[in-house]
């Protein structure tokens, strides 16, 4: 494979899409020698047919906002790949949305979904609309006029969204809600559902959850526990608020959170009712987390900076896309991290994950760290075609038992031969054979 050769053809087609070229380079470095050692791989042309979406769907949203100004944004979704199963993966509102966003979002979604062990093809969408500062009545109103045009392109066994950055529970209640008028369906073309209209219990913490389970078998394999271990988590949303609860309850303590305007270090732990302040800052429709600063006086707040300067055992990006740069993780190495863990998508820059791996610290990639989220949309799926609610301990044991089995399917494909397991290159190779398996036999 001539991957450098592969990628300038890329790049050349799709100009001006840093984060896609990413997250296909990083694939494509990871399956090399695999890919070589399998003819049928280049005979069915893998992976041309792979690094390009199947459909992308962009239109625009016109809405009225509350002074009865017309407000118009961008809409995407991008349907990359339906080789395992239905298009499966969530929705972005926020100001960065781009069509090169969404095309990375959906390559990686594709990977993790198929680690997850559950039939879910890869997809991704959202639009460039900033929810900050708007009245519930705006988001409404944007909600419905974004699936006034999605709606048809979408189905619970076509392709299920779900949330993402800017996409909670309230959003999913809105799209779904509209989509259901128009589409006179009532089973489900969507995840992360309310409890009372098809949700599946854990959901809202399943992405925090799973990661941590994923961090706990990582640190197991090096006869390490959480017990007593300090924790960095950024971010202060549903998947930075269930990975505090999980790693909490674990025996951990979480010292930090983040957001755009900086970072809290709480050397008692954020835990209990400071958990619950950290959701309360998240609704507050603020984004910023300094206030949390005023109400626990022993928590210091750093402006314009991220969590990764403090000293800790464990860092867990939960917030964006290269959250975590080169000069990051030399600081962190330079304090001797123990592990790093994106339960963001891609939180790390390419340059910050070569150290991580060249130091040989336990690194682990966010397609296999946070698919817990989209597992437990699996069985949300499952759960709505059965007509039927699991308990939260049945969805939380399954999705300890996938977990557990991602893990598995990196060590396998990941372990060199001085036993470091290079969780990047397991995850990806994983999941590229599974989806290039699926892809071949379902012929051209
Ligand atoms: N947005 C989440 C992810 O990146 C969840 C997607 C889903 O549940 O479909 O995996």
């Amino acid at each position: 494979m001539d991957i450098s050769n592969i990628l300038s053809t890329l790049e050349a087609k799709h100009p001006g899409e840093p984060e896609y070229i990413q997250a296909v380079r990083e694939v494509l470095i990871s399956i090399e020698d695999v890919y070589n050692q399998h003819p049928e791989f280049e005979k069915a042309k893998i992976i041309e047919r792979i690094v390009e979406p199947d459909r992308i769907f962009t239109f625009k949203v016109p809405w009225v906002d509350d002074r009865g100004g017309v407000q118009v944004n961008l809409g995407f979704r991008v349907q990359f790949n339906n080789a395992i199963g239905p298009y499966k993966g969530g929705l972005r509102f926020h100001p960065s949305v781009n069509l090169s966003i969404m095309k990375f979002l959906g390559f990686e979604q594709t990977f993790k979904n198929a680690l997850t062990t559950l039939p879910m093809g890869g997809a991704k969408g959202g639009s460039d609309f900033n929810c900050k500062g708007k009245s519930d009545a705006e988001i409404m109103r944007f909600c419905q006029a974004f699936m006034l045009e999605l709606w048809r392109n979408i189905g619970p066994d076509t392709d299920v969204p779900a949330g993402d950055i800017g996409v909670g529970a309230r959003e999913i209640g809105y799209l779904y809600g509209m989509y259901k008028k128009l589409a006179r369906e009532n089973t489900g073309a969507f995840t992360g559902k309310g409890l009372e209209f098809g949700g599946s219990l854990i959901r809202p913490e399943a992405t925090g959850f799973g990661g941590l389970y994923f961090v706990k078998e990582m640190l197991a394999k090096k006869g390490h526990t959480l017990e007593g271990k300090t924790v960095a988590i950024s971010g202060f949303g549903n998947v930075a608020w269930g990975a505090a609860l999980k790693a909490t309850e674990l025996g951990a303590k979480v010292v930090t959170i983040s957001g755009p305007d900086g970072y809290i270090y709480d050397p008692e732990g954020i835990s209990g009712n400071k958990i619950d302040h950290m959701l309360e800052l998240r609704y507050s429709g603020e984004d910023i987390v300094a206030p949390y600063a005023e109400a626990f006086p022993n928590a210091k707040f750093y402006a314009n900076k991220r969590p990764w300067e403090q000293i800790v055992d464990i860092a867990l990006p939960c917030a964006t896309q290269n959250e975590l740069n080169e000069d990051d993780a030399k600081t962190l190495l330079a304090n001797n991290v123990l592990c790093v863990a994106e339960i963001s998508n891609m939180g790390c820059t390419e340059e910050a994950i070569k150290l991580f791996l060249n130091n040989q610290i336990l690194f682990a990639p966010g397609k296999a760290v946070n698919a817990g989220g989209v597992a437990t949309s699996g069985l949300e799926m499952t759960q709505n075609s059965m007509h039927y609610q699991w308990s939260a301990e049945e969805v939380d044991q399954k999705l300890n038992h996938i977990m557990k089995s991602i893990h598995e399917q990196c060590v396998t494909y990941g372990t060199d031969a001085s036993g470091y397991v290079n969780y990047v290159k397991g995850a990806n190779i994983a999941g590229f054979m599974k989806v290039a398996k699926a892809t071949i036999s379902q012929g051209i």
